[in-house]
């Protein structure tokens, strides 16, 4: 889902990923790197091991949705996200403990996957969108398994099992009621932020001896099909 051909850049500086190839079947958070009139905003994404990952995001009320501060909020976190780019972004990535999250799979994003990842994947593109207060249900088991990775723990990757399919009642940047039913990777991509509202990473549901660094999940696992990944992790995991 995102680019590490040309690096990713954090805070004004290179991450060491310009060796991998282009890697489109990993979520990967935003880093946070803009400008705004002009000044340069810098934030850095908040890296495994800082407490607001672990924490317990606020709801939002009425107030605090229309209000401008969260309106701004929104439209860093989507510049952010297209700039880095990726998949989704939650408001404890980037310092603010909200129950916040934005979601947007371009089908420009796609354009390094076969047909037939796309189709195991049920991988299509979805607008842009914002989540707020959401709560999500599992509609199937989490028995669905391909590798995925977030900035927050930059360099990694480990293959998590998540629902088929999931239904999501939230209200939208507007404040109106929405509900989501969703399955295949736009599924994947809800669990995977809303988990991040609760403090959970993938890290904390992935096979664990699937966890392998990016360097690696090129040279060792990218080209494996599902049911080898399946017999080499899923027992012992
Ligand atoms: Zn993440």
């Amino acid at each position: 889902m995102e680019s590490f051909a040309g690096g990713l850049l954090t805070a004004g500086r290179t991450l060491p990923m310009s060796s991998l190839s282009t890697e489109v079947d990993l979520i990967v958070d935003a880093v946070l790197l803009f400008c705004e009139n002009g000044r340069d905003m810098r934030i850095k994404i908040a890296n495994v091991g800082e407490p607001i990952l672990r924490g317990e995001a606020r709801p939002l009320t009425q107030e605090e949705i229309s209000s401008q501060r969260i309106r701004d909020l929104i439209e860093h976190m989507r510049e952010t996200l297209a700039d880095a780019p990726g998949v989704g972004l939650a408001a404890p990535q980037v310092g603010e403990p909200l129950q916040l999250a934005i979601i947007e799979d371009k089908a420009e994003y796609h354009t390094k996957l076969s047909e037939a990842a796309l189709t195991e994947r049920e991988r299509s593109s979805v607008p842009f969108h914002v989540l707020i207060n959401p709560q999500i249900q599992l509609v199937s088991p989490p028995e669905v398994a391909f590798f995925e990775g977030c900035l927050s723990l930059p360099g990694f990757t480990g293959i998590v099992p998540r629902a088929h399919k999931v239904l999501v009642e939230a209200v939208d940047h507007l404040g109106q009621p929405v509900r989501i039913e969703a399955t295949g990777w736009y599924a994947r991509i809800l669990q995977h932020e809303i988990d991040h509202l609760g403090g959970t990473l993938y890290v904390d549901r992935i096979w664990t001896r699937s966890f392998s660094s990016l360097e690696n999940y090129d040279r060792h696992w990218k080209s494996k099909t599902t049911a080898e990944l399946r017999r080499a992790f899923e027992n012992g995991s």
